[in-house]
C-alpha cells in the first residue's frame, strides 16, 4: 500500500549534511501493533490519525514503510558521557525518516527510536523495550501540557519482537517529533572531523532552524552560540521549577534547539532534596537534581570549545569571546529561576530580592528538611494564599518552623491569582507511570490513557482524579530508573 500523498517527508539533514548521515532501513517488525497514538500531534502534522492506525500507518511508524522521496538516515554524533569524551555515538537504534511541517509551517523531524541496530550500534541491539517507549510517551507529552520545551511523541507500537533485557521483553518503536536532533554532541562530532567547513554548515542549519535571529548579528556563530546559552538557561530553570530530573544530561542528549530530549532515566522530584538522583547509573550524582545548572553549563562549554573555529580565525581571541558569552549563563539562569520562584510562591515581581530570595531559601531548606513533596506543596500553597493554609501545613513535621514562614510570607502579600497557572496539581508522578508501564505489560492501557488524561491538563484540577494529585504512598519506596 502506497503512503497518502500527505506523508512526504524531506530530506534536508541528509542533503545538508551527508557527512553526518548514513543512509539506512530499519529493521522488519513481524507483527507491528499500535499502543498509543497521539492525535492532536498527528492533526498538526498533517498526518491522517486513522490512516497511522491502519496496517500502512503502523508500517510507516516503524519505519517499514518509506514514503516515496524520503531518506531514513542514522545521524552521527560525538558526546560526553558522564564526562568521559566518545568520538562517535550516533544513532544506535534510532532513524532521522525526515522532516515535515506542521501546523504553522514550522520543520520538525520525524524521528524513530528502537527501530534496529544501525552501524552506530556499538555492542547494542538496536531495539528498545515497549516499557521505556511508554515512559518516554507520557512523560514528554506531560512535559509539553507543562509548558516545557521538549521533543513531542506521536506513537508507540509494539513490534512483536522480543527485547533481551534482564528478561526477554516485548519490543516497541517510538515515534518522535522534535524541531530537530541538533545536539550539542553533533557540534562536537563535525568539530572532531576538522573539517571546518562542515562545522559551518552545520552551525548555519541550527540557525536558519532555531536561532534565525542569529543570521542578522554581526557575528551570526557567536549569536548562535548565545542564542543555545540562553535556550539552555531557560529550559533547565524550568526543568528545576517543576522538579524534573532528566538523568542523563550527556552532551549527545542536549539539543541546540532548548527542548528537553531524551527520556531515559527521568523522574521527578518527590520529597524536595537537591541530591536527588533516580538513575540507576548516576553513581556519583553527577546528574544529581541539583547540579542540573551546572552540568548545563558544563555542557555548553563543551559546545563552545566545538565552536571556537567559528569564532575566530585567532584562537586566543575564540576563547575570550566564547567565555564571555558563557558567563551570560548564570545570570540569565538565576533570572529565570527566581522569576518562576517568584510565581510560585505568588510573590509580586515589583518585591525587593534581598527580602524574597531569603525567604525562598528559607523555604527551600524547610522543604527539605521535612521531607515535602515538591509538587503538592507549591499546588497547597495557592490554597494557602486563598486563605486555607492548612493543607499545606500538614506536608510539614516542624510545624512551628512553617507557621514562622508562612507569617512572614503572608506580610509580602502573597496574589493567589495566577498561582494555579505555575504549580502544576499534575506530573507523571513516577508511581503513577510504573503502575501505567506495568499495566501495559499485561496488555490492560487504561491506566496509561488515564494518566495520559490527567497530565494533558496539568494546571487544570477536575473531579475524580484525586489519585493523581497525590503523592507516591509510603510502600513506593525510593525510586530508581533504567535506561
Ligand atoms: P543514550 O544514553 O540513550 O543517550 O544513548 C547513548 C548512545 O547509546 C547513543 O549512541 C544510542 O544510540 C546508543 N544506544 C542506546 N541504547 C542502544 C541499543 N539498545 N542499541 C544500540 N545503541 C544504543
Ligand atoms: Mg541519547
Ligand atoms: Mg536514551
Amino acid at each position: 500500500v502506497a503512503p497518502p500523498p500527505t506523508v512526504s517527508l524531506d530530506d534536508r539533514f541528509a542533503r545538508e549534511l551527508p557527512e553526518m548521515a548514513l543512509r539506512w532501513q530499519a529493521e522488519e517488525a513481524p507483527d507491528p501493533r499500535l499502543l498509543v497514538l497521539n492525535e492532536p500531534l498527528a492533526d498538526d502534522l498533517g498526518l491522517d490519525p486513522a490512516w497511522l492506525r491502519s496496517r500502512a500507518g503502523l508500517r510507516l511508524l516503524v519505519g517499514n514503510l518509506v514514503p516515496d522521496g524520503a531518506t531514513p538516515v542514522a545521524q552521527a554524533y560525538a558526546g560526553h558521557q558522564f564526562g568521559g569524551f566518545v568520538p562517535r555515538l550516533g544513532d544506535g537504534r534510532a532513524l532521522l525518516l525526515g522532516e515535515l511541517s506542521d501546523g504553522e509551517g514550522r520543520l520538525r523531524d520525524l524521528h524513530l527510536k528502537g527501530s534496529g541496530r544501525t552501524p552506530f550500534a556499538r555492542g547494542g541491539d538496536g531495539l528498545a523495550a515497549v516499557g521505556p517507549m511508554l515512559r518516554e510517551y507520557v512523560v514528554s507529552e506531560g512535559m509539553h501540557a507543562l509548558g516545557i520545551p521538549t521533543t513531542r511523541s506521536l506513537a508507540v507500537v509494539a513490534t512483536g519482537r522480543q527485547v533481551r533485557r534482564e528478561t526477554l521483553l516485548p519490543g516497541a518503536v517510538l515515534a518522535r517529533v522534535a524541531s530537530s536532533h541538533l545536539r550539542v554532541g553533533s557540534f562536537q562530532y563535525a568539530a572532531a572531523t576538522g573539517d571546518v567547513e562542515l562545522l559551518r554548515r552545520l552551525a548555519d542549519q541550527a540557525i536558519t532552524r532555531h536561532h534565525p535571529a542569529a543570521a542578522q548579528a554581526g557575528h551570526p556563530h557567536l549569536a548562535l552560540f548565545e542564542a543555545v546559552v540562553a535556550a539552555q538557561a531557560s529550559l533547565v530553570a524550568q526543568w528545576m521549577l517543576v522538579g524534573f530530573v532528566h538523568g542523563v544530561m550527556n552532551t549527545d542528549n542536549m539539543t541546540i534547539s532548548g527542548e528537553t530530549i531524551d527520556y531515559g532515566p527521568c523522574a521527578f522530584l518527590e520529597a524536595f532534596d537537591p541530591t536527588t538522583v533516580y538513575s540507576s547509573i548516576d553513581h556519583g550524582g553527577r546528574y544529581a537534581y541539583g547540579n542540573q545548572p551546572l552540568a548545563a553549563e558544563w555542557n555548553l562549554a563543551r559546545l563552545a570549545e566545538a565552536l571556537l573555529p567559528l569564532l575566530s580565525a585567532d584562537r586566543e581571541e575564540a576563547v575570550a569571546l566564547a567565555v564571555e558569552s558563557l558567563g551570560t549563563f548564570r545570570p540569565q539562569y538565576d533570572a529565570a529561576w527566581s522569576t518562576g520562584m517568584r510565581a510560585k510562591v505568588g510573590l509580586p515581581a515589583g518585591l525587593d530580592d534581598a527580602v524574597v530570595s531569603p525567604l525562598v531559601d528559607e523555604l527551600l531548606a524547610l522543604l527539605q528538611g521535612n521531607h515535602v513533596d515538591h509538587t503538592s506543596f507549591f499546588r497547597l500553597l495557592g490554597a494557602a494564599a486563598r486563605g486555607d493554609v492548612e493543607p499545606a501545613r500538614l506536608l510539614f513535621l516542624d510545624l512551628a518552623g512553617f507557621d514562622r514562614w508562612v507569617a512572614r510570607w503572608r506580610d509580602l502579600g502573597p496574589e493567589a491569582d495566577g498561582m494555579d497557572r505555575v504549580n502544576p496539581v499534575y506530573i507523571p508522578r513516577n508511581h503513577l507511570v510504573e503502575e501505567a508501564l506495568t499495566a501495559a505489560g499485561e496488555g490492560d492501557l487504561s491506566p496509561l490513557d488515564r494518566l495520559l488524561e490527567a497530565v494533558a491538563a496539568p494546571y487544570d484540577e477536575r473531579p475524580g482524579l484525586e489519585r493523581y494529585a497525590a503523592p507516591a504512598p509510603q510502600d513506593f519506596g525510593a525510586y530508581r530508573t533504567f535506561c
